[in-house]
């Protein structure tokens, strides 16, 4: 059995190493020159930059992954839990770090605003941690369910109704915190779904919990990651192919039966694995055969945009840690502006990641390495960001970082920025969304497609399939589908019995 599997992103790094593991031929093709996917590499200046994700959790993900093919993570991957989850600051006045320590934390959370809003951040770990036990089985590390699929594993309404899809994040938040500072904080773990704090379901309050469970940093940068599970395929006997583009997904006899590459090459396959964005299938991408596959993410569905910078220059005035963010006052107007009025608020929020810290320290006036994000619209398929707006935002951002006390000295020549336009070019068929559709609503979840598509013999693997987007999620939904791939398997294709 032969299976092709599209794109090194991680889910097709997992559904690879799975499946060659398991005895089956697999030959990876990737249009990009590495492995990784949005865990790229951006230069600036003289550095090597992590542009893509940069907060690595639910690290038993992939210690399954690796225990699963008789290896340890941590022969391939050193990773250091961090002590301080993030450190926040507001426009307005006020700093909070968050840490590993739940009681650590909440006493930062009372000095910072009261002995209230410590116990509501008590109550609201518990909260989130209940809703994380109730679906990661079920859920999480399943096949995708339909509701009433969710309501049969689960087995146990109370703990259903507890996770709470009917209400917002937002309005859930706002039980939690009577200090609008946290409830934006907590807000936030939306976006790592691409979603609005106003419209996600408080479900999603599940994302805390998982940063609780651990933040992890991983020595040499995330791209490390991919390079672990790639070598992981690769010792499975997985084949990779890059530079290779893959234009058609091939169909005979009403089934995915190999494909076709960008300088005409074809290979044929006994099923094959697209890990790109599901929009692109529908979108004809692929090809016409595949188009009736899954169906197109339509824009106001899409999840969130970003622009990004990727700096390496020295900075001042702030006790930046690995992960820091900076927000200004208005959360519900930069949302609005995004889902609604497609573009970016006067202050949005910013992520800076300064990669450099965390285990190491900075000597001062030393240049350092630094991703700055802000959301925007997916919007990329309309064109690319006038020169002056991107500037314009630059110098908001900037102003919004100093307004805080962070400076950074950065120079043109050492910051390479990224638009939505350009993940859409990098990410074909999603605007730039980075995270699928958009998890918005009671159901929005189940608007995801599970690791079979509608055509026989093509599978689903990536950030817009079930379970959902970041690094981990999407290493599932890859093993989800090299699964699925051996469950469908047909015994007398003689496959089964030729298992390693
Ligand atoms: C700026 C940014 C910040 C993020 N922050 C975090 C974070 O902190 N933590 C976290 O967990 N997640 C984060 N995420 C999300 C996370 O990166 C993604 O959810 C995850 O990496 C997606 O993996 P994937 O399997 O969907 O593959 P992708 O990374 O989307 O890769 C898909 C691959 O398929 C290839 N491909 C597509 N079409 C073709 C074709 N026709 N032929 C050949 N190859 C093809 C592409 O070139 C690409 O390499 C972030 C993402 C971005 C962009």
């Amino acid at each position: 059995m032969h299976v092709i599997v599209v794109g090194a992103g991680i889910g097709g790094l997992t559904a690879a190493a799975d499946l060659a593991r398991q005895g089956v031929r697999v030959t990876v093709l990737e249009r990009a020159a590495t492995a990784g996917g949005k865990m790229r590499h951006v230069r600036a200046g003289t550095a090597d930059i992590d542009g893509g994700p940069t907060v690595f959790t639910m690290r038993w993900i992939f210690v399954q992954l690796f225990a699963d093919a008789g290896r340890r993570l941590e022969h391939a991957l050193t990773l250091h839990r961090a002590d301080i989850l993030a450190r926040h600051a507001w426009r307005e006045g006020g700093q909070l770090a968050l840490f590993a320590d739940v009681e650590r934390s909440a006493d930062a959370i009372g000095d910072f605003a009261g002995a209230r809003d410590a116990q509501g951040f008590r109550d609201f770990a518990a909260r989130s941690a209940d809703i994380f036990g109730t679906l990661k089985k079920s859920f999480i590390a399943a096949q995708r369910p339909s509701p009433l699929d969710l309501v049969r594993r689960v087995g146990r309404l109370d703990a259903l109704w507890r996770t709470a899809p009917w209400a917002t994040m937002w309005q859930a938040l706002g039980t939690h915190f009577t200090d609008p500072r946290l409830r934006q904080l907590f807000g936030r773990y939306a976006t790592y779904c691409g979603c609005s704090p106003f419209l996600a379901p408080a479900t999603l309050m599940l994302v805390a919990h998982v940063e609780q469970d651990g933040v992890w940093l991983v020595e040499g940068g995330m791209r490390r990651v991919a390079d672990a599970v790639r070598d992981l395929a690769e010792s499975q006997g997985a084949t990779f192919r890059f530079g290779a583009e893959v234009l058609d997904i091939l169909v005979a006899n009403g089934r995915a039966a190999g494909v076709r590459l960008a300088d005409g090459e074809t290979l044929a396959a006994d099923a094959v694995v697209f890990n790109g964005d599901v929009a692109a299938l529908a979108q004809g991408l692929l090809g016409g055969g595949a188009r009736q596959a899954a169906r197109d993410t339509p824009r106001l569905a899409r999840s969130l945009s970003a622009v990004t910078w990727c700096l390496h220059a020295p900075t001042q005035g702030f006790p930046l840690v690995h992960h820091n963010v900076f927000f200004a006052e208005d959360y519900a107007a930069e949302f609005a502006a995004i889902f609604r009025g497609r573009k970016i608020t006067e202050a949005p929020t910013v992520y800076l990641c300064a990669q450099d810290r965390g285990r190491g320290t900075v000597p001062a006036g030393a240049a350092e390495r630094l991703l700055l994000l802000v959301n925007a619209p997916a919007d990329g398929d309309l064109g690319e960001m006038a020169p002056d707006a991107l500037a314009d935002l630059r110098e908001r951002t900037m102003a919004l970082l100093q307004r805080c006390g962070l400076t950074i000295q950065a120079s043109a020549a050492t910051t390479t920025a990224t638009t939505p336009a350009g993940f859409h070019r990098l990410f074909p068929g999603t605007g730039g969304a980075l995270y699928g559709r958009a998890s918005h609503g009671a159901t929005g979840t189940f608007a995801r497609p599970g690791a079979a598509s509608r055509l026989p013999g093509l599978y689903l693997a990536g950030g817009s399939v079930h379970p959902g987007p970041g690094v981990p999620m999407a290493a599932m939904s890859g093993r989800l589908a090299a699964a699925r791939v051996l469950a469908d398997a047909p015994v007398s294709s003689g496959w089964r019995s030729s298992r390693r």
